[in-house]
């Protein structure tokens, strides 16, 4: 290089779980969040500019600096307010810099291609019915190419993608192309102003309110809980928030629960605006998610719908996040960086200086806090819209009763008297597979995994015994493996046992199990959904994927069959996610016109927790509890951190906690620490997993130690040892 070249001196972040940032030199100016391929450790990798300075020959440390590669972006991949979102979330998690754009980077940009490149090499398909469309000529049995049309009328443009986020698909696409009733045209971006369709209802007064409320506050910041019972119509007080944002020209971005990303949601908000949308869900390749990146970022995509991941999606002229079921678990990404997406969806919102709507029936208790003291808005929806009326709720008590398949006499005669009306039984169960694990009747030998320290599940279609952590399988013994005992035993209520008992005692109605085993594929899922939405009467058996969000028309009756298993936990959440869970599975019964019943079988009717729950509701047992969480100084009144280690031996495990208790306490770092104790599960895949509770009052006192923690941790731990930190932990696992 010659000497009066110019000269910069780049400050780049590589995705390696360092701490650390590295320099490199570039012959011209980088704008900061771009992306650069440089040689790192003797590979190439993408690193993310940080910071670009011109230097002199002569400001040159006196160590040989490497060259860039390439400067991969013309305009930064990561915008100012994602690089400080992601700054704040390396920081507030204690996460490093690199592996947090990792995460924040779609898969597509993790290699050494120009976005230039990447977006000249796609080109969308765009459909729409041909000039001489005639809906009599698709035969009335062909359901699949029907549903197909309606999409491609209800939507313009009709992108090749939505075929598969709607459900629909591809081989009557190929049907109606060869037959000539559709057309294919390559989609030609553009921002368009949006239509709105005016088939919507009139808001009720208390919707109104939050639409007015919503007025005027839209235009900056602001963190809104939209508290409303279930069927109350948040939904619709979304839809009407995003259309005054869609009006001011802006786009928004909608996070829904990985299990919410449903064709009906999909289908809600496209029958309401025809606009492009990016669907970012988990079905996507790698190639149709950058697609809808690159759109959400040049601004055609108006709308984006996604799951967690998605809070990182760029966009040109962003107006407003809507983060529904805001309480829902699959916000919090468990593993690597984990970061839980609300409180990132605040932190952009500030950023941003636009409003973020959190809506749920049952909220998270950090949530309704921040409520209760005044941070966030806060709007309650009390009654259903559309005429339906609340479940009523009753707890049945099962002590000493003949339980059939884990069902009490007074559930079995209201299922029957339910069928014969032909109306729906949801049962909702907690567990999978045909029965919970098999235990030895004679010396109480349990079928646990060699790996970890969880029972296995009996899977009798496969016949096998498997593990939900860790995968092995192994077959079904035939002889206690402790004492070579015949007598052999299932534990618990399945799935698949209720299943078949309950297609004998109802031969001719049809049994739906709805869990992961049945349900492999989002299309075996669906399509359970269509033909339950069809069905008359039916019984439905679930587990959580049923338990939220999926409107259930025919479902009068839900079963909780086993509430108890939560009421003598040692987690304080458990009765917050019980709460939870029972009031939202309750309330997919009677969603219209039909009244609803709840039963909730449990061996403690009197306990607390339920009555409140049941007679005041989840609000009123969320603020009982939120006070008892004051009393002991938990969550949300207490800031906690849990470092996890996991190592071949257990000794090693808990002795290396051990000794960094002693380092907090010898520094008297200002955090009160619970443990070394072992994780509730305490073995996987081989390794001991033992956990130390972090906890303080004051937030800044807990990652100033934590960060203290991390310059010295290399002192305690080696490397076999897989050590992580979570910040606000969701659950003790
Ligand atoms: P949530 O999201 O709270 O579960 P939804 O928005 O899905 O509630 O509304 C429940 C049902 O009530 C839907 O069928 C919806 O179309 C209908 N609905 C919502 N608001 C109104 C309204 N103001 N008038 C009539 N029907 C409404
Ligand atoms: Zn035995
Ligand atoms: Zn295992």
């Amino acid at each position: 290089m010659f000497d009066d070249a110019p000269l910069y001196l780049l400050e780049v972040c590589v995705p390696v779980p360092l701490r650390k940032n590295y320099s490199y030199l570039h012959n011209g100016t980088v704008e900061v969040g771009s992306r650069v391929s440089v040689k790192f450790s003797g590979r190439m990798v993408i690193a993310i500019v940080l910071s670009c300075k011109s230097v002199t020959q002569d400001e040159l440390p006196s160590y040989k600096l490497s060259s860039v590669i390439q400067v991969l972006d013309d305009r930064p991949t990561f915008s100012d307010d994602l690089l400080t979102l992601l700054r704040w979330g390396s920081d507030y998690y204690q996460h490093p810099l690199g592996e947090v754009f990792q995460t924040a980077l779609p898969v597509g940009l993790r290699q050494a291609e120009t976005l230039q490149d990447l977006s000249s090499k796609f080109t969308q398909k765009e459909y729409r019915l041909s000039g001489s469309f005639d809906k009599a000529s698709i035969k009335s049995s062909a359901h699949a190419q029907l549903a197909l049309v309606s999409a491609i009328e209800k939507q313009t443009p009709f992108l090749h993608e939505y075929i598969k986020a709607l459900g629909l698909k591809s081989a009557s696409l190929r049907a109606l192309l060869k037959k000539g009733t559709i057309e294919e045209s390559v989609f030609e971006p553009s921002i368009e102003a949006v239509s709105i369709s005016d088939d919507k209802p009139e808001l009720n007064d208390e919707q109104a309110v939050v639409l007015s409320g919503f007025k005027a506050l839209h235009d900056k910041f602001s963190a809104i809980l939209l508290e409303g019972v279930t069927g109350s119509g948040k939904t619709e007080v979304y839809l009407r928030c995003i259309e005054e944002v869609l009006k001011a020209d802006k786009q928004v971005l909608v996070l829904v629960p990985e299990i919410g990303l449903t064709p009906q949601t999909i289908g809600r908000f496209m029958q309401r605006f025809k606009c492009p949308i990016a669907v970012l869900h988990s079905g996507l390749g790698d190639s149709e998610r950058l697609q809808a990146y690159l759109q959400a970022r040049s601004g055609i995509a108006r709308i984006i719908i996604g799951t967690r991941s998605a809070i990182f999606t760029p966009m040109l002229n962003p107006g407003l996040i809507v983060l529904d079921e805001e309480h829902d678990l699959s916000y919090k990404q468990h593993d690597g960086f984990r970061y839980h997406a609300r409180d990132l969806a605040i932190i952009r919102a500030k950023q941003l200086n636009i409003p973020v709507l959190m809506g749920t029936a049952t909220p998270s208790f950090e949530s309704l806090n921040n409520a209760i003291q005044g941070r966030y808005q806060h709007f309650e929806l009390t009654q259903r819209a559309a005429n339906a009326q609340p479940p009523t709720m009753r707890l049945v008590d099962v002590r000493g009763q003949a339980l059939t398949e884990g069902l009490s006499p007074q559930v079995q005669s209201q299922i029957a008297t339910c069928i014969e009306r032909e109306e729906q039984v949801l049962l909702f169960i907690n567990r999978r597979g045909f029965a919970h694990s098999l235990i030895c009747h004679d010396c109480g030998w349990q079928s646990e995994c060699h790996a970890c320290s969880a029972k296995m599940t009996v899977h009798l279609k496969a016949n096998h015994l498997r593990c939900h952590h860790c995968q092995a399988t192994q077959l079904i013994p035939s002889n206690c493996t402790a004492c070579s005992g015949e007598r052999l035993v299932y534990q618990g209520v399945g799935t698949q046992r209720l299943e078949s008992y309950l297609q004998e005692q109802y031969p001719s109605t049809p049994v739906f199990r709805i869990d992961r085993d049945s349900t492999k594929t989002k299309a075996a899922f669906e399509k359970a959904l269509d033909e339950i939405h069809t069905a008359k009467g039916a019984l439905l058996i679930g587990t959580q994927m049923l338990a939220k969000g999926h409107h259930l028309p025919n479902v009068t009756l839900v079963v909780v069959l086993d509430a108890d298993s939560s009421l003598g936990s040692t987690d304080y959440r458990a009765h917050e996610r019980l709460g939870q869970l029972i009031t939202q599975v309750s309330g997919r019964a009677g969603r219209e016109e039909k009244p609803g019943l709840a039963l909730i079988q449990t061996h403690y009717s009197d306990h607390p927790i339920l009555q409140t729950l049941l007679y005041d509701g989840y609000g009123a047992m969320a603020r009982e509890e939120l006070a008892e969480r004051e009393l002991l100084q938990l969550p949300p009144y207490t800031f906690q951190a849990l470092l996890r280690l996991e190592d071949k031996s257990e000794t090693v495990a808990s002795q290396t906690l051990e000794r960094i208790r002693s380092f907090c306490e010898s520094k008297q770092l200002p955090v009160f620490v619970v443990g070394p104790f072992p994780a509730p599960l305490q073995r996987r895949a081989g390794y001991f997993r033992y956990q130390l509770l972090l906890q303080s009052s004051q937030r800044g006192q807990l990652s100033g130690s934590l960060k203290y923690l991390l310059s010295v941790i290399g002192e305690f731990t080696a490397s076999n040892q897989r050590f992580s930190i979570d910040v606000d932990p969701q659950d003790m696992a």
